[in-house]
Order: structure tokens, then sequence, then C-alpha cells
């Protein structure tokens, strides 16, 4: 369920401090630590999966992308409203392989292209 060396699963039982926005049962959600806007968050299910793509994690998964909205409000940006980015592998710059969303708000975003 969780890795030893993954950094996020070390975040989830605390061995590595986080600035927790949110929790349920499922999913935590923290600030990152680079921030690439004035909100940047990131959304972690509480079990180490890796990416997206299987099917026996669909619950976990639709939970990632159910909780943003409870996440936005709470940061007072769900009427302004958000950009929600996932990176998967080497061309996307995965750098951290245990899937996340990156939640990113608060000021108008510049256009994907
Ligand atoms: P990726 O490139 O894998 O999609 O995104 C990984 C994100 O994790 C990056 O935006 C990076 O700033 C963030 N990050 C890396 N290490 C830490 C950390 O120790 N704490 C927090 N809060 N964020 C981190
Ligand atoms: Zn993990």
């Amino acid at each position: 369920m969780l890795i030893k060396d993954c950094l996020f699963c070390k975040i989830i039982i605390g061995e590595i401090p986080c600035c927790k926005v949110y929790e349920n049962e499922k999913i935590l959600a923290f600030k990152d630590i680079n921030p690439v806007a004035k909100v940047h968050v990131l959304i972690i299910p509480k079990i180490h999966i890796e990416n997206t793509g299987q099917r026996k994690y669909i619950d976990t998964l639709g939970e990632l992308l159910l909780s943003t909205d409870a996440i936005a409000k709470k940061l007072n940006i769900l009427e302004s409203g958000y950009r929600i980015i996932t990176n998967k592998g080497k061309d996307a710059g995965q750098i951290i392989d245990h899937i996340h969303l990156h939640l990113i708000g608060g000021e108008p975003l510049n256009p994907l292209n």
C-alpha cells in the first residue's frame, strides 16, 4: 500500500512534514514546495499508485478528481476557477512516481497554448 522510499508515502505517514490543506479517508492535499502560481496544491491518494491506467484503482482515482472542488472551496478559489494537471512519465516531467494532481489557481493562468 505504501512504499518505503517514496517521498509522498513518507508525507502520508508524517515522516516528512507538509503544509496540509485538506484530507479525507482516501486522499491528502498539501501545498507544493515550489509553487508555480499563487495557489499550488498537490492532491495524492493515501495508497501508493504510480499513475493512471489501472482499472483496479478506479475508486481512488475518481476520489482524486471529486476532491478538487472541496479543496478549491477551502482555498477560496472555487468561484474564480482553477486548473488540474497530472504529469505522466518523462516527457511530462513526472518526478515523483506516486500519482498526484496539481491544483493551480488563485490568479489568471496562462493559456495552455
Ligand atoms: P511532478 O513533476 O512529479 O508532477 O511534480 C512533483 C511536485 O512535487 C513538484 O511540483 C515539486 O515542487 C513537488 N515537491 C517535490 N518535493 C516536495 C516536498 O518535499 N514537499 C512538497 N510539498 N512538494 C514537493
Ligand atoms: Zn508513494
